[in-house]
């Protein structure tokens, strides 16, 4: 039948949200139609990247952008230029530092799994503030002094992890920074939506900021988006294109690729495992061009409906209380009777193990609270999803 089928696999009902573990989310058609459509035809990858710098300057604000394999890759192009800047040499040495600036600075509270693909380019993180308010011992975290106080002349950027709960707020950090010619490379991979926040990092004067394109924006599950600084975009594209190339011959699109500031050619460079198919990157501008037009109330409208289909199908439950959370994106929240002898992990494996497969987002499952994010559901998961909560909770 499918092509899921096909190979064996069985398709799930994503009701965790668009997350790398569960496939992303479901593309659009206009999404789907535009890569079909992409895959037909042959292109010079410099070229479409420079096309794609012009479409993501004008929705983000920032002098230049990218489409990355994904956010995290985002940040490992994004160190690897702020490391190399626009030395082919430096380039083509990465992840060896040495006699290079290879120290980014982080707010300890902000160190996450994600900084792998920081470390990736070579460079040691130097963490900063005793982030106390976290222990109930205290009301600080790091502040704009700690971090202007750590820089070096080894200091090659502050990488900032955006988040409602983060601080020193960005400003203060962009602030701190610039007045030691530092850039800040920010990740904003979940930030979105709401849409403005396209705009508002670069707008902070963040010098690179890196999205996911497989979440809230709709594009393909492997895609991104690194916008910022002309100089810095440059070198993180230069670092990732295939560049195998006579020098004479090479002809890059002057929007996106200054060929008089370079000395030589790079050779491939750290960013090249970060490839992005042409595929890819029509399906990620396409499904952007959708996010920044999108109604978010209409969107809301269709989340809360199906929400609300599932709170109706399930009724009232023995060993569960079933609410309807509708802040800005909806959800289905049940939370299991401290009586009723369940355990919210257990019932999220057991969904997860039945038929149909059900994925929840369970991350307060310990707590025996267990949500249900419609956002990358299909239409006909509501009643199937509803029937098995109901079976598996009691
Ligand atoms: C999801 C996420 C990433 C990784 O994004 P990908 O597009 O999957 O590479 C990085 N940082 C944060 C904070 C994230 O939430």
């Amino acid at each position: 039948m499918g092509i899921y089928d096909d190979i064996g696999v069985r398709t799930i009902i994503n009701a965790k949200g668009a997350s790398t573990r569960v496939s992303g989310g479901l593309l659009a058609p206009e999404v789907t139609a535009a890569m079909a459509e992409a895959a037909t035809h042959c292109v010079d990858m410099a070229d479409l990247q420079a096309g794609a710098s012009k479409i993501i300057a004008g929705v983000t604000g920032a002098e230049a952008g990218i489409v990355t394999s994904g956010a995290a890759a985002g940040l490992l192009l994004g160190t690897a230029a702020c490391v190399a800047g626009l030395d082919p040499g430096r380039m083509s040495r990465l992840p060896d530092t040495t006699g290079m600036k290879n120290e980014v600075i982080m707010v300890r509270s902000q160190r996450n799994f994600y900084d792998h693909a920081v470390r990736a380019a070579g460079v040691k993180i130097i963490e900063v503030g005793l982030p106390d308010r976290f222990a109930g011992a205290g009301v600080r975290d790091a502040e704009g002094w700690e971090i202007a106080d750590a820089i070096t002349d080894r200091t090659a950027a502050v990488m900032y992890v955006a988040n409602g709960n983060a601080r020193p707020s960005l400003e203060d950090v962009v602030k701190a920074a610039h007045g030691r010619n530092v850039p800040v490379l920010v990740d904003a991979a979940a930030q979105l939506p709401p849409v403005s926040n396209l705009k508002r990092f670069i707008a902070a004067g963040a010098d690179l900021v890196s999205f996911s394109g497989g979440k809230a924006i709709g594009g393909p599950q492997g895609s991104g988006i690194l916008c910022g600084r002309r100089d810095l975009v440059m070198s993180a594209v230069l670092q990732m294109l295939d560049l195998d190339i006579d020098w004479s011959m090479w002809v890059p699109p002057a929007n996106l690729i200054d060929k008089d500031r370079l000395p030589g050619l790079p050779q491939h460079g750290i960013g090249r495992p970060c490839k992005v198919g042409k595929e890819t990157i029509v399906g990620l501008l396409v499904a952007l061009r959708r996010f920044v037009a999108h109604d978010p109330e209409a969107v809301r409208k269709v989340n809360l409906a199906r929400v609300e289909k599932m709170a109706a199908e399930l009724g009232r439950m023995r060993n569960g209380t079933v609410s309807v959370r509708d802040g800005g994106s909806p959800k289905l929240v049940v939370m299991l009777n401290p009586d009723a002898g369940k355990n919210g992990l257990a019932v999220c494996l057991a969904l997860q193990e039945g038929t149909p497969s059900i994925y929840l987002d369970s991350s307060q499952a310990a707590n025996g609270v267990i949500s249900v994010n419609p956002t990358c559901m299909a239409d006909g998961d509501a009643v199937p999803l509803a029937r098995r909560l109901r079976e598996v909770i009691g």
